[in-house]
């Protein structure tokens, strides 16, 4: 075991300490980066000579005692989708290969703001469109756990980064599930807050309403902690929520006793795994072990939630996505003879097939005509999935569901069959139609693979997921238990 292997929060102390140091820990990181990545393609861009130099400033500090916060030193790793001013910035994508922001994302700030060292730009799905790490320009991701499978989506370099002792946390985004699916299937923690609570400044836009930047980290102390730094109201972004953050680290060894956890039936219907299924059970009945009452509950739109997502999701990128046409930034295709051309060659040659099928379908759903009876449609399922949470959350405080039905499969296995690849997301998409916070984490494995455990919380209380998630942590330590 390598410095970069221990948790965020044991480093933390070890740096406070001087035990250690951040020159150190991050050429740790540095060292695993270029033992694994050439086999895992996690990293995009890595940032040596700048993360070197960050840590040579957060040693400083700390030598003085006057640690910027508890993530001062320790290396994380940024989605790639996330703009980092003076370094290339693409979301895996043709179009933006060499594209370098002129600004730090309000998360970006954050991070150095609290002295966090940035290691480097992990690779994803572009755009965040898939859920395999499959769809990128840089080439596929793999699984730190067995490189035959893929990392999930669109988080896969970050999860599998963090999984690999790459980095010690991450930051991913998650717009249906890209943030969960990629810790589950990597045996990482990751957690997408609440709709508003993490600034979206400076995160390239694939579904705004749905977007949500979020934490990964190997143990739920670690993700409260990265989570501590992100939250907090941008007067930047209109949709960011002026609601207080509480600190999160404080309420983690609250326990679960007096806790009313739901099982939402719809959530374990044909389709899932029997292996997820047992693995989640186990977990259940940990948790009533340790004092939850356990509820059975139904939220029965969620069975549409899944079609109406691709159909809000496709909308909203074929909007966002409108801005890239070779004129203001990112390439422009040399061929084509006036404007019109140019666009569709520029287009044509930067954009993935999937980014395509996105934006042909978001922009079939959004015409005259079809308006009514696809994308109002999807906007009042959402509304009906959103009303089922909101009456499930007067009984109950949170819910426990799988992150995915399925395990993590083989590269090529659903790339070319859309509907399979879409339908991995069945558990995870009704958050984001609700804007709810949910966490990934990890509860066994089956056949050498990790399986996640999706934990649901009540808008803004994303303390009491951090509370369940750490209590089962705790009582199970599956974090780091056996393989089979
Ligand atoms: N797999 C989903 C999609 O392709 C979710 C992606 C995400 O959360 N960014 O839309």
């Amino acid at each position: 075991m390598s410095l970069c292997d221990e948790s965020a929060l044991t480093l933390s102390r070890m740096l406070r300490s001087g035990e250690i140091s951040s020159r150190k820990l991050t050429e740790s990181a540095l060292k695993r980066i270029q033992e694994r990545d050439p086999v895992l393609n996690a990293f995009i861009t890595t940032t040596t000579e700048e993360a070197l130099e960050a840590s040579d400033q957060s040693d400083q500090r700390l030598r003085q005692g006057k640690a910027a916060s508890p993530l001062d030193g320790i290396p994380v790793a940024v989605k790639d989708n996330i703009c980092t001013r003076g370094v290339r910035t693409t979301s895996a994508s043709a179009i933006l290969r060499n594209y370098v922001p002129p600004y730090d994302a309000t998360v970006i700030e954050r991070l150095k703001r609290d002295g966090a060292v940035i290691v480097g730009k992990t690779n994803l799905d572009q755009f965040g469109m898939g859920s395999s790490t499959e769809n990128s320009v840089f080439g596929a991701t793999k699984n730190p756990h067995d490189p035959e499978f893929v990392p999930g989506g669109s988080s896969g370099g970050s999860a599998a980064a963090v999984a690999a002792g790459e980095a010690v946390l991450a930051l991913g985004s998650d717009t249906g599930g890209s943030l969960r699916l990629p810790a589950a299937y990597c045996g990482v923690v990751g957690f997408k807050p609440t709709y508003g609570r993490v600034s979206r400044y400076g995160l390239m836009s694939y579904a705004s309403s749905l977007d949500q930047i979020g934490a990964l980290g190997r143990r739920v102390e670690d993700c409260a902690m990265l989570l501590g730094t992100l939250c907090g109201y941008d007067p930047r972004d209109s949709t960011s929520a002026d609601v207080q953050v509480p600190d999160f680290l404080q309420s983690l060894d609250k326990g679960v006793r007096g806790l009313r956890i739901g099982l939402p039936e719809e959530y374990f219907i044909e389709g899932l795994a029997p292996g997820i299924r047992a693995r989640i059970e186990g977990a259940v009945r940990i948790l009533e072990g340790e004092g939850a009452e356990i509820l059975e509950v139904s939220l029965p739109h969620t069975r549409y939630a899944i079609s109406a997502y691709y159909l809000i999701a496709a909308a909203e990128a074929s909007s966002n996505l409108a801005r890239l046409d070779g004129v203001r930034y990112g390439y422009r295709s040399p061929s084509g003879s006036d404007l019109t051309e140019m666009y569709e060659a520029t287009r044509g040659e930067g954009f993935s097939l999937e980014v395509k099928r996105r934006v042909m379908l978001g922009s079939y759903v959004l015409s005259a005509g079809y308006y009514e009876a696809y994308y109002l449609k999807a906007q009042k399922v959402r509304r009906l999935v959103k009303e089922d949470f909101d009456g499930v959350f007067e009984k109950v405080d949170c819910l426990l569901t799988p992150v995915s039905p399925s395990p993590p499969f083989r590269p090529g296995e659903k790339v070319d069959d859309p509907l399979q690849m879409y339908l991995v997301d069945v558990y995870t998409s009704p958050l984001n139609m609700s804007g709810l916070p949910g966490m990934s984490l990890p509860c066994g494995w089956v056949d050498g693979l990790p399986v996640g455990l999706q934990i649901i919380g009540r808008a803004f209380d994303e303390a009491t997921i951090l509370r369940v998630a750490h209590a089962y942590q705790e009582a199970g330590d599956v974090t780091a238990g056996p393989r089979h």
